[in-house]
């Protein structure tokens, strides 16, 4: 589809759905939002219950804490139209994603619905810390970024936050795979997996409701986190984001897209196209900055354009990193192990479709 035909951003409706109400966004497709009881940039996440038959699908499930819980109750005395929950689907790991699972799924006795990587990756990251032996830990990751010791020191203690935002696990689950069609009621929803935001996400697609529901795959108006993290230190997930980002431009770009964070809209396309267009214009202005050599920690500032501190540095490096191993898997970036145990990074002089190129 050429450019000029895709149809510009516009959200369903101006109004958003209050705590522990839901709002109805297609025939059998209800839009619910939780709070988040984090301090992070985002202050709630977009859940859906999709008619299952005599009941209702709930995709997403809001994070462990606050009031979510509370809100869910509620849902349940007024927003069911007197149907029971049949089934509990998360489309990725991420706690605002997976934080109630378990609770929803003992709460109604129903099976769990999750793709494979995403449900064993969380289930690692819930299961309780065990003691690695000091030989054991590995953290140049963090030494070869350039960060300050502080965060160095930081990150060795890892990432034993995650339990407590996220209740204990349904302990089996049922297997989303890409490209097969989840039958809920007479309605027809397809599995299409993204990957770089996280292992396998699952995005939900009904063509006879022309309805995606996106996760956190497509937004509209962040963009989702895409890092590199401590424990895939040579990852590629940016690749991965954008080849993924790519083939939603196979779907139609008149289809609603119900996303986990802001509010439902269209304009598909000239969202996807705009999220590409971001990232190309991120790894043009790091290769501009790489005319000398440059720690990862160094160039942060030419991606963000504010201070950062704490899990925001940690994010924003995940990132830098991201770009960084897209450049160097294009063959537009050279990198090299200084002896202070630092990566550095330089842009290749010689255009990569002209001569040798070197790798990873
Ligand atoms: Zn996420």
């Amino acid at each position: 589809m050429k450019q000029g035909l895709t149809s510009p951003m516009r959200y369903l409706m101006d109004d958003v759905p209050e705590g522990g109400k839901t709002v109805t966004v297609a025939p059998g497709v209800k839009w619910l939002r939780m709070p988040l009881p984090l301090p992070l940039a985002l202050d709630h996440i977009n859940l859906y219950l999709l008619a299952n038959g005599d009941g209702w699908m709930v995709v997403d499930c809001g994070m462990k804490g606050g009031i979510t819980r509370q809100l869910w109750q509620q849902v349940f005395e007024t927003e069911l139209e007197g149907k029971p929950i049949n089934a509990v689907l998360s489309t990725h790991m991420h706690p605002d994603h997976i934080g109630q699972a378990g609770w929803l799924v003992g709460h109604w006795n129903v099976p769990f619905y999750m793709t494979a990587s995403e449900y064993f990756t969380a289930r690692a990251y819930t299961a309780p810390a065990q003691d690695i032996p000091e030989e054991w830990q590995h953290d140049t990751y963090a030494v070869r970024t350039g960060m300050p010791r502080e965060y160095v020191e930081k990150m060795r203690k890892g990432t034993a936050g995650f339990g407590s935002i996220v209740e204990p696990l349904p302990r089996s689950f049922k297997r989303l795979q890409d490209g097969r069609i989840l039958t809920l009621g007479d309605q027809r929803w397809q599995v299409i997996i993204g990957r770089g935001h996280s292992p396998e996400h699952a995005c939900l697609y009904n063509a006879a409701l022309n309805i995606l529901i996106s996760g956190d795959q497509v937004l509209p108006q962040i963009t989702s986190n895409v890092s590199v993290t401590s424990t895939e230190p040579d990852a590629n997930p940016l690749q991965e984001w954008m080849q993924s980002l790519q083939r939603m431009l196979e779907l139609p770009d008149d289809a609603l897209v119900c996303p986990a964070h802001n509010a439902p809209f269209f304009g598909l396309h000239t969202r996807l196209r705009e999220l590409l267009a971001h990232h190309e214009q991120q790894l043009a202005g790091l290769e501009i900055e790489l005319v000398a050599p440059k720690t990862a920690y160094e160039l942060l500032p030419a991606l963000f354009h504010r201070e950062l501190h704490n899990e925001q540095l940690m994010m924003a490096m995940g990132e830098c990193l991201a770009h960084l191993h897209l450049l160097l898997s294009r063959g537009a970036v050279i990198q090299s192990l200084g002896a202070d145990g630092v990566q550095r990074y330089q842009a290749l002089a010689v255009s990569p479709s002209s001569g040798d190129v070197q790798h990873e």
